[in-house]
């Protein structure tokens, strides 16, 4: 049992075989829904880390965390609500700094080593947050209003920066060539070398050269991306990762079926679409499409629980069954 209590509801958390879950007012009842895992990323969370995440709504960064793909990374940890299901919910938070710019804190790098020059203005650059920043891109004691605006991040599309790429970035103006890049877009792996952009005056990629079967497309596309750096560029200061695994994670089977959901398509956790689709499988099983207009769904007892009434219009599944999943951290 954790002191702290649930964010949701105020009740008792309670560690079970996989998660700590609300377990409601008197510790002892099926709680409020609230609950997250006890190893996120393949990591186990000692007790205090949970009393502290659970008390703070945050925690970290942590280390010691493992993607699908196998790399370790670092993270923060946060009890966010969750903007579909309005439930509270665990969530990597790879931050990205917004906090400490907007509180204007002075910083102080004191007893630091500086990593290299800044390639915008020549100003030490420190690893400071989540990012490596020019000391004249923060609020420092020497100088309080801030007059250059070099930031890039140590996760980058959750690919670590080590602070030996980030000296060679600033030295010769490009990484080695990094392997653990996900892009948001296709959740793929790719490589890349993170370059000085000076035209665009940010952190942007240089894609590998890749060796082609077709050399004539391969020569072109290279052509295209060295001439264009601008284009393939990102603001790396604020290409915060925090949204790549929320929203991989959507896609993965994230959600539990509460029981009156769970009666008609099953306890095992879904993603949304997959949800939806166990959903029609069972209208369609049992029949209860009304005959006269297919896109009505006339309910059983089981899909009138689920649905809060008789009929309902098939464009309102997916509103109605929201409430019902539960999300799983
Ligand atoms: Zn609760
Ligand atoms: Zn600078």
């Amino acid at each position: 049992t954790l002191t702290s209590p649930c964010p949701q509801c105020d009740g008792v958390v309670k560690e079970n075989y996989r998660r700590y879950a609300c377990t409601g007012a008197n510790g002892e009842g099926e709680g409020c829904g609230f609950s997250f895992t006890k190893s996120p990323a393949g990591r186990t969370f000692e007790t205090h880390e949970a009393e502290t995440l659970l008390r703070e709504r945050r925690i970290g960064p942590l280390e010691g965390f493992r993607s699908k793909a196998g790399w370790p990374f670092a993270s923060e940890l946060a009890i966010v609500t969750d903007k579909e299901t309005g439930q509270f919910k665990l969530e990597f938070d790879f931050g990205d700094d917004k906090a400490g710019e907007a509180s204007g804190e002075i910083v102080d790098f004191t007893g630091q080593t500086s990593l290299g020059a800044c390639p915008a203005c020549g100003a030490p650059v420190f690893a400071h947050g989540s990012n490596y920043v020019c000391s004249k891109a923060v609020p420092t004691a020497a100088q309080p209003a801030p007059n250059c605006s070099f930031k890039s991040g140590q996760v980058i599309l959750q690919q670590p920066i080590a602070p030996e790429q980030m000296q060679k970035l600033l030295a010769t103006g490009k990484t080695d060539l990094l392997d653990k890049f996900v892009s948001n877009r296709t959740r793929r792996t790719f490589k890349a070398h993170l370059v000085w952009d000076k035209a665009g005056s940010k952190v942007g990629f240089e894609f590998e050269q890749r060796e082609s079967k077709y050399p004539a497309r391969a020569a072109k596309t290279v052509a295209a991306t060295a001439g264009k750096t601008s284009t393939s560029t990102v603001k790396t200061s604020k290409t915060s990762t925090k949204k790549a695994v929320p929203a991989r994670k959507t896609a993965a089977a994230n959600y539990r079926p509460d029981a009156a959901l769970a009666a008609v398509i099953g306890s095992d956790a879904v993603a949304r679409t997959e949800a939806l689709k166990k959903l029609w499988d069972y209208i369609k099983a049992h029949n209860l499409q009304d005959p006269q207009d297919k896109r009505t769904i006339v309910a059983d007892d089981k899909l009138r629980a689920v649905l809060g009434k008789d009929r309902a219009g098939m464009f309102e599944l997916t509103g109605l069954i929201g409430p019902h999943l539960v999300a799983n951290a």
